[in-house]
């Protein structure tokens, strides 16, 4: 089903984050800071930042923080506790999801009180880098979506892991400025905030954006899109609401504001974070033609604000995207039936024949369409043999204690199989997956 959509290379690799912030005062942060200031300039493309992330090193086992940076940013300082420190990397990334960024590295190793809170600041300006097409961020004076692909503001991709952010950000009247996250209008600026830790700052601006808000029990649904009609907004708003009520019944509630934001981008795909998704692609003519592939792609979508805790770089990605995809597909099934649920699962079943096994197959350097092949199509089919094995209610069961229990690898999940379904589930499970 994604296939018909672009790519979806870079859906969901940095979806982190999992319970509610209690990051209330500095002295308590859990969970690393970053407060900053930030003006774009889509025409110029240029973007300047001043701000700071507070950071309990004690969380850190390395000696050395790194950070990422897009290499368009001419840096006038960037200090730890008051101290220049920070040494900057010249050589190309070797990070493919930021192709455009360089390292900056700062030894921590001699700070005497680790567990102290440290403050990390920067002030930086510069034009932001060109990346290849298909990569999901953007600016210019149409469409503005900047997020960790630069990334803009200083990401360490494995050190952080999930923060939480404040955000004030100043561009041209002309533009909105909106984002994944908390969204407040203040005089002269707009404030993006999230006190959920969440693994990237997304930040969007466009001239013509329309906002549609809706209900999901206490929590609100906030759609930001600029091709809708009032009918298809209300219609996508529907479609979600369900799916959300339905996710947070099977895998356990999630109770946050849930954010979907319309790209105006072509290229690049969708993911997913924490508090919400961005989405390419969308038109009203195809969204009426197939309903059900569009409910594939939300679902799919949203479902990860469940399935993101393995290892993206690895093959235990499987539990993320075969989770993820076999979770849409049992909405499709609640949702449009069980005839329409057992037709995709057939036409998966076929493409899937002549597939390599799920087991240590790395999508890193593979085929996209080989990608597709195995995580979307053979990962579900297997999900699917193993819920056929245990039955519906006991298969959700599982699926709520794997993310219960953070499971982020597959002899985790082996693990729990065994303990709840017996040995001889867990072995065929583990065969079927290595076939
Ligand atoms: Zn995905």
């Amino acid at each position: 089903m994604m296939k018909i959509f672009s790519v979806l290379i870079f859906v969901v690799f940095f979806i982190n984050g999992c319970t509610e912030g209690n990051n209330k005062g500095p002295e308590k942060r859990i969970y690393p800071h970053y407060d900053i200031d930030l003006r774009i300039d889509p025409q110029a493309q240029e973007i300047e930042v001043n701000g700071k992330l507070e950071i309990n090193l004690a969380n850190v086992s390395e000696d050395t923080l790194t950070f990422y940076l897009d290499q368009g940013m001419q840096v006038a300082s960037f200090t730890l506790n008051g101290e220049e420190i920070a040494v900057f990397d010249t050589s190309p990334s070797d990070n493919r999801f930021m192709p455009m960024a360089r390292k900056i590295f700062m030894d921590v190793s001699a700070l005497s009180q680790k567990d102290q809170l440290s403050v990390i600041a920067f002030s930086y300006k510069g034009t932001v880098s060109q990346l290849p097409e298909m990569y999901a961020n953007r600016i210019g004076p149409q469409w503005t979506e900047m997020g960790l692909y630069y990334p803009w503001f200083p990401f360490s991709i494995d050190q952080l892991i999930t923060f939480t952010y404040d955000l004030r950000v100043e561009a041209p009247a002309q533009y909105e400025i909106f984002g994944l996250g908390n969204v407040e209008k203040k005089q002269g600026f707009t404030r993006i905030s999230s006190s959920i830790p969440v693994s990237d700052i997304v930040v969007c601006l466009s001239e013509d954006v329309r906002v549609f808000t809706s209900e999901i029990g206490d929590n609100q649904l906030k759609i930001f899109h600029h091709s809708f009609g009032d009918t298809m907004v209300h219609d996508i708003a529907e479609s979600i609401t369900m799916m959300i009520r339905q996710y947070n019944e099977w895998f356990g509630d999630k109770s946050t504001d849930i954010s979907l934001i319309e790209s105006k981008r072509i290229m690049g795909g969708g993911y997913a974070r924490t508090v919400g998704v961005v989405l390419s692609g969308l038109d009203q003519e195809k969204f009426y033609a197939n309903r059900i592939r569009h409910d594939n792609y939300f679902a799919h979508e949203f479902a990860h604000l469940w399935w993101y805790k393995a290892d993206f770089s690895t093959w235990e990605d499987w539990l993320n995207e075969s989770f993820a995809e076999y979770s849409a597909l049992m909405i499709l099934r609640k949702r449009h039936g069980q005839e329409v649920f057992d037709g995709l699962i057939e036409r998966m079943k076929k493409a899937t024949e002549d597939a390599p096994p799920v087991w240590g197959f790395d999508r890193m350097g593979a085929d996209h369409r080989l990608v597709q092949k195995v995580l979307y199509n053979k990962g579900p089919v297997l999900l699917y043999e193993l819920e056929q094995a245990i039955g519906k209610e006991a298969f959700v069961r599982f699926c709520r204690e794997l993310i219960n229990n953070d499971i982020r690898t597959t002899s985790e999940l082996l693990k729990i199989l065994e303990s709840n379904h017996g040995r001889e589930v867990a072995e065929n499970f583990r065969n079927m997956l290595k076939t």
